[in-house]
């Protein structure tokens, strides 16, 4: 009985991979201060999808993603009294769970347990949102951007157990409303390469992230060269 136990537990490693680990580069919440206001617990909700956006606002590097994060917190508190409806619901705390700046940085932003926010119209309970800095409609994402991103949705994954084809796109979320999140970053889930990526950091390799050549109409610059226009 016991050498058969001793057996089962030598060949346990072989077939459950371990758990993707936790991205070295994550900046928490008190790292950058940041100041939400409480989130209702009706807006509590379980993770089914890992969803990718970008920021959609050209980066020029003019301010610290810090500042970045402190500036689209505060905008969201104050929207009721500032934008026109329908835009104008209150938001207690960042839009998105996880945001990745132009270094590769990844910030926390709204707590996990909580359900995200949107301007497009989609189910929004269910999803983990990750949003890229910049505009990759026309940008390019830094390869530190990208490795993060990989990293980060491998981690996510496995730790509340999503499959590798729930992790999508703002776009394919929300079907016909948006460009989100940009040609440049789409692309390599239209490859499929992005999922690819992903499952090489699950299964414990290094990920083979090899940026492609930019797009015809693409945009050709990588954000981390954007000056200001
Ligand atoms: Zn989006």
């Amino acid at each position: 009985m016991r050498t058969l136990l001793l057996t089962i537990l030598a060949l346990l490693p072989a077939f459950a991979h371990a758990a993707a680990p936790r991205p070295t580069n994550i900046v928490t919440c008190e790292e950058w201060k940041s100041d939400p206001a409480p989130i209702p617990d009706e807006r509590k909700h379980t993770p089914r999808y890992i969803t990718l956006h970008h920021a959609g606002v050209l980066w020029t590097n003019s301010q610290t993603p810090e500042q970045f994060l402190r500036n689209m917190q505060a905008w969201g508190k104050r929207r009721p009294e500032i934008e026109q409806p329908p835009r104008n619901t209150y938001w207690p705390d960042l839009p998105y769970h996880f945001l990745i700046a132009p270094d590769g940085r990844i910030f926390e932003g709204r707590p996990v347990e909580y359900e995200p926010e949107s301007n497009t119209k989609y189910e929004l309970a269910g999803n983990l949102g990750v949003e890229m800095m910049g505009d990759f409609n026309q940008q390019r994402p830094s390869p530190a951007q990208l490795e993060s991103a990989v990293r980060l949705a491998a981690w996510l994954a496995d730790a509340h157990k999503i499959a590798a084809d729930d992790i999508r796109t703002h776009q394919d979320a929300a079907p016909g409303s948006t460009t989100c999140p940009g040609a440049d970053f789409y692309r390599y889930f239209n490859s499929g390469e992005f999922k690819q990526w992903v499952q090489q950091v699950q299964q414990g390799q290094e990920p083979q992230i090899i940026p492609g050549a930019p797009l015809p109409d693409g945009p050709v610059e990588v954000i981390t060269e954007t000056k200001k226009r």
